[in-house]
């Protein structure tokens, strides 16, 4: 196996077919599909590729289903849930194309577990092995892979993206990649809200294809919330399915009918735990849990364990604080909008997989997390590489692209003045208006109005002079990001007057009757609706 390598400085211009920008099993299954396809590839991560992003600190649970006459009953059973958004169509070729993927590993030797009677159990994927293993299968593709090289803008001739460019970290020197394509896998926006995996993923790719004129779509589904004990970062739901909840003086929390309140990830709990955590401090104890299952979630995934281990807290038989972890759009929906079969983007040359697409056609307006977006991750990773390596073959001289093109970051990188802005002003501002429970899960015109109009007047100032030197552009440019993916997030809020799937409105506290509508937007400067032609675009159901 070939080893990663590290671009030289001084020798910092390179050419590919294809260039994907990310690490995570979107860009994994992108870059092997174009290499499949025939293409050169490169692979640039912000982190190091196998130990990046959401899904390799995580256990994923994939949505399989194995073909068969009730593969459409189960599409319209999950159609159900997704509040009426997304698309069976989408829906079902992801499924089909996933499967496929599952399959693939299998081939490949990723290690499956086996139940007793030896059959292979492919539902579910452990995140640190598979995303070892997914390495070691990009670098068996002859993909070259650049470890921790944030991309920071991308390229463009005017018509088509040409490459992109970004930091060779820790120098801080540049690199600079010139592509046919490039796919961008560089996972959500998580708001800065430092939950396992997501420390690093701050919207840098939404911000650079809105740069380029793509449209992002979805972006008011970011009312995701997910329980995590007190001060820890570990944002796993699954144990909570065997929680109860208590006052801090040991009584029971009572729901809305006066119920012990139980499950804190199924049975619309979210709603209810979220008015307590409003109203105050909430703790739980896991005491649903069975000692056998116990023993399975220790062995199933040790690091949730972690933070209960550390505080000499025993879960099971204690009661410990919990608060709801915003989580952006890591496990929420919005994203750039998806315009090709092959998950090309509304511009030319710039293809879209994973946590960076809106999942909204596969996951409508409800969380994607627990299925259906590792699935996404394999399908759209196939088809993005796949479609990418097709434009590079279509594409114009390699002569045309270098002497055409230019970059296109602006916000955090190119100020328009010398009016300094701090930068971590800009990230506490972000934070302050998309992280807490009682802004961001249930919303109102009032709120959201005065949110976004503190986020535009900063957008302004970031615009004019958010700047920094050496490797201090990522942190700048991240800020930049998030705070562009804030500013969508709370147009889209406003312009969806409904409440629906993760978007809850109080002054609008019910779904609108008549057709499902979508709300795809473009910026970043101005934001506002995506050509006429697709922005009321009606859901095909
Ligand atoms: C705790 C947790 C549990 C989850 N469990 C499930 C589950 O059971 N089932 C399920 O379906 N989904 C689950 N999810 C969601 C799932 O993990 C994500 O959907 C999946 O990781 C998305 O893959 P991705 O490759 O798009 O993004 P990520 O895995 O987040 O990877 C993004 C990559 O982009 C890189 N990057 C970011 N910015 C840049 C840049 N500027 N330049 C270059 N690279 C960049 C990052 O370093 C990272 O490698 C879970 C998420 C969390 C947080």
């Amino acid at each position: 196996m070939t080893d990663a390598i590290r671009i030289a400085p001084g020798k910092s211009l390179r050419d590919t077919d294809v260039l994907v920008l990310g690490g995570g099993p979107a860009a994994t299954w992108a870059a092997v599909s174009a290499a499949e396809a025939g293409a050169s590839v490169i692979l640039s991560d912000k982190g190091w590729l196998g130990t990046s992003g959401a899904t390799a600190p995580s256990n994923t649970g994939t949505w399989c289903v194995p073909p068969g006459d009730d593969r459409s009953q189960v599409v319209d059973r999950r159609w159900a849930r997704t509040a009426g958004v997304a698309d069976r169509r989408w829906m079902a070729r992801t499924v089909d194309q996933s499967y496929r993927g599952l399959l693939r590993l299998a081939d490949w030797g990723y290690p499956f577990p086996r139940d007793e009677n030896g059959n292979v159990y492919i539902a579910n994927l452990r995140g640190p092995d598979y995303m070892r293993f997914m390495r070691a299968r990009v670098l068996a593709a002859k993909v070259t892979v650049l470890d921790h090289h944030p991309a920071l803008e991308l390229w463009s001739d005017g018509t088509s993206v040409t490459g992109a460019s970004g930091l060779i970290r820790p120098e801080g020197q540049d690199w600079t990649i010139r592509a046919r394509a490039v796919v961008l896998a560089t996972g959500g926006c998580a708001f800065f809200e430092r939950t396992s995996g997501a420390a690093g993923l701050t919207g840098d790719g939404l911000l650079m294809a809105a740069e380029a004129g793509a449209a992002l779509s979805g972006m008011e589904f970011t009312g995701k919330y997910t329980l995590a004990p007190y001060g820890s970062s570990v944002n796993k739901g699954l144990p909570f399915r065997w929680a109860s909840f208590y006052h801090a003086d040991g009584r029971p929390l009572l729901n809305s009918k006066g119920e012990h309140m139980t499950n804190g990830i199924g049975g619309g709990s979210e709603g209810e735990l979220a008015r307590a955590l409003i109203a105050g401090p909430v703790y739980a104890r896991l005491d649903q849990c069975e000692p056998a299952l116990q023993d399975w979630l220790r062995r199933g995934q040790p690091n949730v364990m972690q933070p209960y281990d550390r505080q000499g807290i025993d879960p099971f038989r204690d009661i410990f604080r919990v608060e709801l972890k915003p989580e952006g759009t890591v496990r929420g929906i919005g994203g750039l909008r998806v315009a090709t079969d092959d998950c090309g983007t509304d511009v030319p040359g710039l293809y879209v997989a994973g946590d960076a697409a809106s999942r909204e056609d596969v996951a409508g307006g409800l969380s994607g997390g627990g299925a259906i977006n590792s699935s996404w991750a394999i399908a759209s990773g196939y088809w993005a590489g796949r479609g990418a390596a097709a434009h590079a073959r279509r594409g114009p001289a390699r002569s045309r692209f270098r002497s055409q093109s230019a970059p296109l970051g602006q916000a955090g990188l190119r100020p328009r003045s010398d009016a300094a802005v701090d930068v971590t002003s800009v990230i506490a501002a972000v934070r302050e208006e998309m992280a807490p429970l009682h802004k961001n899960f249930v919303r109102s015109e009032v709120t959201l109005k005065a949110r976004l109009s503190r986020l535009d007047a900063l957008w302004e100032k970031v615009q004019s002079g958010l700047a920094a030197d050496g490797p201090a552009r990522l942190r700048a440019r991240e800020a930049a990001a998030a705070l562009s993916a804030a500013r969508f997030s709370l147009t889209a809020a406003r312009t969806r007057t409904e409440s629906r799937g993760m978007h809850r409105r109080s002054d609008f506290p019910a779904e609108a009757p008549g057709p499902v509508r979508r709300y795809p937007l473009t910026g970043p400067d101005e934001i506002g609706p995506a050509p006429e032609a697709v922005a009321q675009h009606e859901v095909a159901s």
